[in-house]
């Protein structure tokens, strides 16, 4: 193995991407090396390449949707080997020693670390990781098909399971694009009723092949309305990042339904308190998941045959591929093969 690798850096806030000769990082304690076989774009990569995210030092190599294989563990890790398949996401690693951590919510974690933010993630060839922040890939799972998994993947994923609905429940899931389109996989496979809300009457056919019941083109017909006509929802999944989005269901929530936001506005999101309280209704937010929570997602998409609609590009066409996500043009999720 050659000593250096190809990695994409960003050398300051607002700066280009660079595609550089690095040596590769050794493991420190606790750390596993990844060989990264595939790094999703993630519209979060925006708070590296911008610089918009409180505590980032640069130069960084940014990508939190990390697949691949460990080849080298440092001191003290024993859970991991050489050669085994592991996947990394947002969270990217967590201290033990915090009240969060103490209480075992390692993502509430007050020294936490996020994976490409605030060490270098996997746009590289390889990447160190702390061992706690490793998930296992299923053999049958593809590189690329995971890296998405671990964070678009496992944010609806999670966000959906640790909701209230339950088999036969009305769930909807609002936007069909890099995280609906995972979502309406989930919600199908989780049993729920499933309604895709879209404002895109083209993506209907594509809604219902992933297993959507129901498809509502937002463009011409009111959703809240729509979710009352079949019952009422009991969560619509939020994960357009448009406040008139978000609000236009509100009026479509049954008694105690969710709106739980995986997608966040830039702007806030104004809620009609009494038809809250009429319905004993909520709108609340999910962020992503711990690593065991990924291993989880991992492993249901492997059971059920959920894989993410992904574009790939080498790191040289990093700049396209950036492209093609911030301008909200892939076809849904961007994955970079080192
Ligand atoms: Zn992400
Ligand atoms: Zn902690």
């Amino acid at each position: 193995m050659s000593d250096t690798m190809q990695a994409v850096v960003v050398a300051e806030p607002g700066g280009e991407f660079q595609v550089v000769e690095r040596d590769v990082p050794d493991p420190g304690p606790g750390e596993v090396r990844v060989a990264v076989e595939a790094c999703g774009i993630c519209h979060s990569d925006a708070y590296v390449k911008e610089g918009t995210y409180p505590g980032i030092s640069y130069p960084r190599v940014p990508g939190h949707e990390i697949a691949g294989r460990v080849d080298a563990v440092g001191d003290e890790v024993e859970q991991w080997s050489p050669g085994d398949r592991v996947g990394v996401g947002w969270h990217g690693g967590h201290c033990f020693t915090c009240e969060a951590c103490r209480r075992g919510n390692f993502l509430q974690c007050e020294n936490g670390d996020v994976t490409g933010l605030t060490y270098d993630g996997g746009y590289a060839e390889y990447a160190t990781i702390p061992a706690e922040a490793v998930a296992a890939v299923p053999e049958d799972l593809d590189a690329a098909d995971a890296a998405p998994l671990l964070c678009a993947g496992v944010t609806t994923y999670n966000a959906l399971r640790t909701s209230h609905a339950d088999p036969g429940d009305l769930v909807a899931v609002q936007g069909v694009g890099g995280l609906g389109h995972l979502g309406v996989q989930y919600a199908h496979a989780a049993g729920f009723e499933t309604v895709a809300l879209s404002h895109s009457p083209d993506k209907e056919t594509l809604a219902r092949d992933l297993g959507a019941d129901h498809f509502v083109n937002t463009a011409e017909e009111d959703p809240a309305e729509r979710l009352q006509e079949l019952g009422g929802a009991d969560v619509v999944l939020a994960t357009a990042p448009v406040s008139d989005a978000i609000e236009s269901v509100l009026g479509g929530l049954g008694t105690d339904g969710r709106v739980v936001v995986v997608g966040v506005p830039g702007e806030p999101v104004s809620v009609d308190a009494q038809q809250l309280v009429g319905t004993r209704s909520g709108v609340e937010g999910w962020a992503s998941g711990h690593a065991r929570d990924s291993q989880d997602t991992l492993e249901f998409s492997s059971l059920r045959d959920i894989t993410p609609e992904i574009e790939t590009y080498s790191l040289d066409e990093v700049d396209a591929a950036y492209e093609r996500m911030i301008e909200n043009e892939a076809r849904f999720r961007v994955v970079l093969e080192p």
